[in-house]
């Protein structure tokens, strides 16, 4: 399965206008599940471009691999391009010609990384949240194993750069998300003045605000000493009430003297 929340932005061969790939040893399928995956870049100058550009090159690097390498079809067997697209090259079921040697092609899957080893020399965000969903594909579709490596790993050569190396070797992580801003503490300070007014005003709501009806046996306790015992706030009633329980104790205490004597 994919990660929950990870969108495989897959571009079909048809949908990139793929060459029809040449029989029989185009077709050559995997012996064995994939051990893992191996990421390769462009190891040419590069340099991005507008997305609608994307596919024009994935056709050119299948029409290098085809008429320049004679190969069968384009070599990989996944190209991602700086915005994250996952362009089908051979694909989960055809054996990749990009890996080195006929055993290391079935090995491993072959995943090409559109950046240069000049020009755009590092991926984008885009594009390794777009590997690490081309990588999680093999293996949920593949299947491949949990490997995962560089062309150089057991071949001789600078693929996949430096930069994509080391991504790799880290377990391919996938970017992180750009954390929310925070508040700095200078923003969020209160005076001591602050909160004494802010303090105020809570005691206010609590007990002043709400104003009902006194009861018609109550004291007058009103707050309000122009219009006494018209009515309560929660302050008065709070007194009224303090006073009929010490009214009661010694009522209490007086029967118990009583009593006793
Ligand atoms: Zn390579
Ligand atoms: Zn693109």
């Amino acid at each position: 399965m994919l990660r929950e929340g990870a969108a495989l932005k897959l571009v079909t061969r048809s949908q990139w206008g793929a060459r029809a790939y040449r029989t029989p040893n185009g077709a050559t399928p995997y012996s064995r599940p994939r051990r893992g995956v191996k990421l390769h870049y462009l190891g040419t100058a590069y340099s991005d471009r507008a997305h609608d550009k994307c596919d024009d090159y994935v056709r050119q690097i299948q029409a290098q691999h085809m008429d320049g390498n004679g190969w069968s079809d384009i070599g990989y067997s996944f190209v991602v391009c700086t915005h994250g697209y996952v362009y089908e090259g051979r694909g989960l079921k055809r054996r990749n010609s990009a890996n080195g040697s006929t055993t290391l092609n079935d090995q491993d899957y072959a995943v090409l990384l559109m950046v240069g080893s000049s020009g755009l020399t590092k991926p984008t965000t885009a594009q390794l949240d777009g590997a690490r969903d081309a990588i999680d594909y093999c293996r949920a579709e593949g299947p491949a194993g949990a490997w995962i490596g560089g062309h150089r790993d057991g071949y001789p050569t600078a693929c996949p750069g430096d930069v994509v190396y080391a991504w790799v070797k880290a377990g391919a992580p996938r970017p992180a998300a750009t954390p929310p801003k925070t508040a700095t503490p200078q923003e969020t300070a209160v005076t001591e003045a602050e909160m004494d007014r802010i303090a105020d005003k809570v005691v206010d709501r609590l007990l002043a605000a709400d104003k009902f009806n006194a009861p018609t046996d109550a004291a007058d306790y009103s707050d309000d000493p122009k219009n006494p015992g018209h009515y309560w706030s929660g302050r008065t009633v709070f007194r009224d009430l303090v006073t009929r329980v010490r009214r009661i104790d010694k009522a209490v205490a007086e029967l118990a003297a009583k009593k006793e004597s």
